[in-house]
């Protein structure tokens, strides 16, 4: 039998199914991250039903699929107006309509997702196939919809309106054709069939997937897919260029790629010393460099937000007012259950002067939370447009990571936790109990839902800060390598 997780799977890249049909102790168990993606999926298909009242959930499922199909039918009899996780057989191909909604005339498929409002063809071919078992087993289906969050939703009042969280996209148009699914059927028993495919490497296509550990375990370390697109780099794989310092040099099209090869060849920095020094001269003392932390509610927390908004509950900020000077250290860290960005927004004005450079790394991501503050909350005007003129000052220290600056140990990415360990081993989060952004997120969730123990809040609190300080201080650090290296 297959299932309608099965058929996306193999749409989504065909040795992914072969691996889960015919190999599946390849497979890497999800990890705690993606349980929780899955749980927090789970709570947001309870909140959709909710918007189809009086329906009645098929309790069967995947146990036992021939009693959860004849439930299914009974509860069509009796012309229940919803039925969720509806179940249908038809060909071989097993599938659970999340929502099935009854019409003056058929019936409605609706499709829940707990991602925002971005149709993904992976949802196309989940509702296909849907709406191809469902019509084959005689039920008039009217339209098929996506049920997905809203994330432009913004929520002024305390409690969401679920009219608006949640969004409906008529699917209709977008649906695969019944010949094509019937053709997809023939490749699939073909598949299975026959010996293991070929893995087509993609970088982005693979990220996050079960086999992931299994398909890339013979790609070697300094790989071509470390610097190139995933289609150059399984061109240069076919030709048996594994590595970038095997490609020959200056053979790329562009400098940037020509000097990465540069880079792996001689395991030496690139330095363009002229445009480090351009960036370098654009900052202005005083020196504020800046970081936040933030959460990201699917259900908004507080007024004023949207669903998936990224919420800056903490930041760290090093002064340097002068050249040479000393530096200061302020932070701000959210506490109780009240709107962090209130706190962060009046510690921002009281030590973030008029003048001067914000530094970040990545500092689009700290300048769109700023103007975020100032267009969503409802402060004095004076207060936003302070806000909104310091996000105008921001440099990121990314910049000149990105094509002046490379090192050998970036292994082709400019982000933050390859650069520093590039130009300051010992500058490392190795060990350190809050260690990343996701971290941060996980301990703001423990403090602001959990119920923990004072002693251990303390601790997680200073974790916290310790982690953001040291963002801020990685910058510092990052802009004094950059004046050295010129
Ligand atoms: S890791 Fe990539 S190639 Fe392998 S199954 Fe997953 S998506 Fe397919």
């Amino acid at each position: 039998m297959l299932s309608k997780s099965q058929y996306t799977k193999y749409k989504g890249c065909p040795k992914h199914l072969w691996l889960y049909r015919n190999k599946k102790e390849v497979l890497t168990p999800p990890d705690e991250a993606t349980q929780k993606k899955m749980a927090r999926g789970q709570d947001v298909g309870l909140l959709a039903q909710k918007q189809f009242p009086d329906g009645v959930a098929v309790q069967e499922g995947w146990k036992n699929p021939s009693a959860a199909v004849a439930q299914t039918r009974k509860l069509m009899a009796r012309g229940m107006p919803a039925i969720y996780e509806a179940a249908f057989l038809y060909n071989g191909i097993f599938v659970l309509v999340d929502i099935l909604e009854k019409t003056p005339t058929g019936w409605n498929i609706v499709e829940v997702k707990s991602s925002g409002k971005h149709l993904k063809a992976i949802y196309v071919d989940d509702v296909s196939i849907q709406n191809y078992v469902v019509s084959n087993c005689g039920v008039a289906v009217e339209h098929c919809y996506l049920m997905h969050i809203n994330t432009d939703y913004f929520q002024t009042t305390q409690e969401p309106d679920w009219k608006q969280f949640f969004l409906l996209t008529l699917l209709d148009p977008e649906l695969t054709s019944i010949q094509e699914i019937e053709q997809d059927i023939q490749d699939i028993k073909a598949l299975l069939a026959a010996p293991e495919p070929q893995a087509l490497l993609d970088k982005s296509g693979c990220a996050g997937c079960e086999a992931y550990a299994y398909c890339w375990r013979d790609v070697p370390k300094d790989s071509v897919f470390e610097v190139f697109r995933s289609n150059a780099a399984r061109e240069y794989m076919a030709l048996g260029i594994l590595r970038v310092q095997d490609v020959p040099p200056n053979s790329c099209n562009t400098d940037k790629l020509n000097h990465w090869v540069e880079v792996y060849r001689t395991q030496r920095p690139y330095i363009d010393r002229t445009a480090v020094a351009q960036w370098l001269n654009k900052l202005e003392y005083p020196l504020y460099y800046f970081d936040f932390e933030t959460t990201q509610p699917v259900i908004p927390l507080w007024p004023y937000s949207r669903p998936y908004q990224q919420i800056p509950f903490q930041f760290s900020l090093h002064i340097q007012r002068k050249p040479n000077g000393p530096f200061e250290h302020y932070e701000y860290l959210f506490e109780g259950k009240e709107d962090p960005r209130y706190g962060c927004v009046e510690a921002m004005l009281k030590y973030i002067g008029d003048n001067g450079t914000l530094i970040a790394h990545h500092a689009a991501f700290e300048k769109t939370r700023i103007r975020e503050m100032a267009k969503d909350l409802p402060l004095p005007q004076e207060q936003k447009d302070a806000l909104l003129r310091m996000s105008e000052r921001f440099m990121d220290t990314e910049t000149p990571f990105k094509q002046d600056y490379l090192h050998p140990n970036m292994h082709g990415s400019s982000s933050i936790k390859k650069v520093l360990p590039s130009l300051m081993p010992e500058m490392t989060y190795e060990g350190m109990p809050v260690a990343n952004g996701g971290d941060a997120m996980n301990a703001f969730d423990e403090l602001y839902f959990g119920n923990l123990p004072e002693q251990e809040a303390k601790q997680l609190r200073r974790d916290l800060l310790a982690y953001c300080k040291q963002d801020t201080w990685a910058m510092v650090k990052l802009v004094d390598a950059l004046r050295e290296s010129v």
